[in-house]
């Protein structure tokens, strides 16, 4: 477990405290057309509108790109996790079957998996044993878990919603006709033609990130997840399938706020001086901009490229 997990778990007071505060900005710029479906029916008048401010202007939620940014880190971790040193893991929120629960507990192997996707399990626990201390549960959570949320623990990160800077938007919203295909045959059925509404390709939304109290882990974990979008391999919102939602994530910037222990050029770390994180602080709290807010301020790249080095150097 990270030092810092432990701490939070010893003492209740230390896990309000702010240890670090990570700002990340960007432009998300679409590819390929976006749906992001769920919005109340407009004039188009067709039976799958997208999500729109009230001001009509098309928008991401938040928890829709992290709900994309945490499947795109599942991914990777899943597949980091065969290297021979695995130092994050991750549960993909997939809930485990009974025979294999059954399976786990007579090898004794009960504790090794992450409390979210054995909650059946839990509940009967502390049914027979009266309540299980919440730190026993937190210190088994997986790491994608600890950073994105679980229904144990709130997320570490947070991801305003995504606007169209206001300038930018020019009133399109495109109409797509899309045709139902029959599974067995592969036909089109007739006239089971439906339209739906896209956000034209080449739109940018602007993207804000904290990640507060953040791990080493933490860290390399968002890093993955971003890399992937600024490498053009992500991907958001509905029918992806049809080669929507395809994004870049542009002009990525990382502010940096550290109260307690702080990189140092040689990738070591150091402790921050009292005196140092009152300066600080104060900054933070009358700075009006990101600029006079931080005391460091990175380019994205850089700071995802260093993050993920860190994560291979016991490999
Ligand atoms: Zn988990």
């Amino acid at each position: 477990m990270a030092v810092q997990d432990k701490l939070y778990q010893d003492d209740p007071v230390r896990r309000l405290r702010l240890c670090n505060r990570y700002l990340f900005t960007g432009r998300l710029v679409m590819e390929t057309a976006l749906h992001i479906g769920g919005g109340k029916l407009t004039l188009s008048g067709s039976r799958n509108p997208i999500v729109l401010t009230p001001e009509n202007i098309p928008f991401i939620p938040g928890s829709s790109f992290k709900g994309a940014l945490r499947s795109t880190v599942e991914k990777l971790v899943a597949t980091l996790a065969e290297l021979p040193q695995p130092r994050l893991s991750t549960c993909g929120l997939i809930e485990l079957e009974s025979k294999q629960l059954e399976q786990l507990e007579q090898e004794g192997r009960l504790d090794d998996i992450c409390p979210t996707v054995r909650q059946r399990t839990i509940t009967e626990e502390r049914r027979q044993q009266g309540e299980l201390a919440l730190g026993d549960i937190l210190g088994k959570l997986c790491h994608t878990c600890r950073l994105f949320g679980s229904p144990f623990s709130a997320s570490r990160v947070n991801v305003s919603d995504l606007y169209i800077p206001e300038e930018e938007w020019n009133g399109i919203i495109q109409l797509r006709d899309g045709v139902a295909i029959e599974r067995d045959s592969e036909r089109a059925k007739d006239r089971l033609k439906y339209d739906y509404e896209v956000v034209p390709a080449s739109t940018s939304f602007n993207l804000e990130i904290t990640l507060e109290n953040a791990t080493d882990e933490d860290r390399w974990l968002l890093s993955l997840g971003l890399s992937e979008f600024v490498n053009g391999f992500g991907a958001i919102g509905g029918k992806r399938s049809r080669g929507l939602g395809a994004c870049r994530l542009r002009d990525l910037r990382v502010y940096i706020l550290e109260l307690e222990k702080e990189e140092t050029a040689d990738g070591g770390q150091r402790e921050v001086s009292a005196g140092e994180r009152t300066r600080r602080l104060q900054r933070y709290l009358l700075g009006r901009s990101p600029e006079e807010k931080f005391h460091r301020v990175e380019d994205g790249e850089s700071f995802l490229a260093r993050q993920i080095e860190q994560l291979f150097q016991a490999n």
